[in-house]
């Protein structure tokens, strides 16, 4: 069943029982105050003026024993009233359509009311008082005004109850209509979402209600899906095209190798060939590698309390490991950052492999790392300040560095680690202004720390 079906269904549900429940009370406080007024007419007309001991005015309840129409005293009662003798016969004026009577009736020994019916069938209220001499009158009331007032009250009442949850039906419907309208909106949005499996279809929800929240915070969703598809795509697309030269520099490799081999004539060069051949494996399995970090997303980080000082040194005796011509100077104090502490130190150690690769062999790498920040500094050509913010775009290099190993992602995987960690990274100009200057600045504690390493200001993130 739809939502607003069920919902119309409910309110009229609810509506019919708060109505019901109201009429019911309605028309059981009516019955008994009509029925109370009913017994107060008979009990005001006791004891009727004929039957007032001790000087019994004439005529009397024995009136009604006597043949003819009763007195005028006893005419008000006429609609029903007999005499319930000692003797145990019943005397009741001509033409009164009597009351059938009980056993008990003829021992009531204090005034008493009870419902009863005439001979013709009639529904009365009989009251019964006793003379004193052992006889009893039962007077009786008609009930057919009461109850034909009950059963008029029974219909209204009846008719409102019906209307009422019509109404709150038909109310609910048209309520539940205009508020899941954005709501089918939003639906008929995600279906086609679903359909076409284009995340850049338009979400239209407005308002500040619930749906109002919840169409934004799909709008958000698929955009970050879009985002995250958009990017996914980016990095395959470039990925084939950056594979496809190492690849084929690979293959015409052993495409050589294996004529030689075919041919049986000796190639001059084989061994510098399989070495090159090494090499460029190597640097495939690097390559794919960097894409498979490159390819994770935010949330894939660890979100761990990493001591920075430590991951600083970690990435310094690694570099340092495969650095033969290169002396390190490091300054590391001790700061905590909250993060993945694998990717922190593949950052760090992408720049200093950078500064290795790009500075001259015997000179000095300077390591820094002080709260909020990591610096690089080398003694190398530097770049250029046009190219400082390319640098960090996937797979770009410098002319010059093209003749040298690498993929250029190395500083787009220090790029995207920095930002997952709320951070980012940049090129600043060298103090001693010589070689390049790698600066990652992080939130320690989800704040910035104060530039507290010489040479590294503010600008540097204007310039990403
Ligand atoms: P790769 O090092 O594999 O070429 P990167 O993404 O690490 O890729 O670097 C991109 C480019 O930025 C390099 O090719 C180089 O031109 C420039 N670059 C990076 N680090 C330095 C550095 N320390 N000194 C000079 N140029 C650098």
């Amino acid at each position: 069943m739809l939502l607003r079906s069920r919902v119309a269904l409910i309110t009229a549900a609810i509506v019919a029982v708060a109505i019901a429940v109201i009429s019911t009370v309605t028309y059981l406080s009516t019955e008994h105050s009509l029925r109370a007024q009913l017994d107060e007419t008979l009990l005001g007309g006791w004891p009727p003026p004929g039957a007032r001991p001790p000087d019994q005015p004439k005529p009397g309840p024995a009136d009604l024993c006597r043949p003819g129409p009763p007195g005028r005293p006893l005419q008000r009662f006429v609609e029903g009233i007999q005499l319930l003798k000692a003797d145990g016969t019943v005397c009741s004026p001509p033409g009164v359509d009597s009351v059938v009577l009980e056993p008990a009736d003829r021992t009531a020994r204090v005034v008493t009311l009870r419902d009863g019916y005439t001979q013709s069938g009639k529904p009365v209220r009989v009251l019964l008082g006793p003379l004193g001499d052992g006889n009893v009158l039962a007077i009786s009331r008609s009930l057919a005004e009461v109850d034909s007032t009950l059963a008029g009250l029974r219909t209204i009442l009846i008719a409102v109850s019906v209307l009422g949850a019509l109404l709150a039906a038909a109310a609910g419907l048209l309520l539940t209509r205009r508020t899941l309208r954005p709501m089918a909106r939003l639906t008929g949005a995600a279906e086609e979402i679903a359909r076409t499996h284009d995340l850049d279809l338009p979400v239209t929800v407005s308002g500040r209600d619930e749906v109002g929240r919840l169409g934004r915070a799909f709008a958000a969703m698929t955009g970050a899906l879009a985002d995250s598809r958009r990017r996914q795509r980016a990095l395959v697309t470039d990925a084939a095209h950056e594979l496809r030269t190492p690849l084929t520099s690979l293959r015409t490799n052993i495409d050589l190798l294996a004529r030689s081999e075919r041919t049986g004539r000796a190639l001059a060069d084989r061994g510098r060939l399989l070495d090159r051949l090494q090499v460029q494996a190597g640097e495939l399995g690097d390559l794919v590698t960097e894409l498979v970090v490159l390819a994770r997303d935010e949330h894939e980080f660890d979100h761990a309390e990493v001591a920075m000082g430590t991951v600083v040194r970690h990435a310094v005796r690694r570099a340092a490991s495969r650095a033969r011509n290169h002396t390190f100077a490091v300054d590391s104090a001790e700061w905590t950052v909250s993060g993945d502490e694998g990717a922190l130190e593949r950052m760090v150690l992408n720049l200093l492999d950078n500064a290795l690769k790009f500075s001259p062999a015997g000179s000095v790498v300077t390591v820094r790392s002080a709260p909020g920040l990591v610096s690089v500094a080398d003694e190398g050509p530097g770049i250029a300040p046009a190219d400082r913010a390319p640098a960090f775009d996937r797979f770009w290099r410098s002319p010059e560095a093209r003749s040298l190993p690498g993929s250029g992602l190395g500083l787009a995987i220090v790029a995207d680690v920095a930002a997952a960690h709320g951070g980012y990274a940049c090129f600043e100009d060298p103090p001693s202004g010589r070689g390049a200057l790698a600066v990652v600045r992080l939130p320690t504690e989800g704040s910035w720390a104060d530039g507290v390493i010489p040479g590294v200001s503010a600008k540097c993130r204007n310039e990403r």
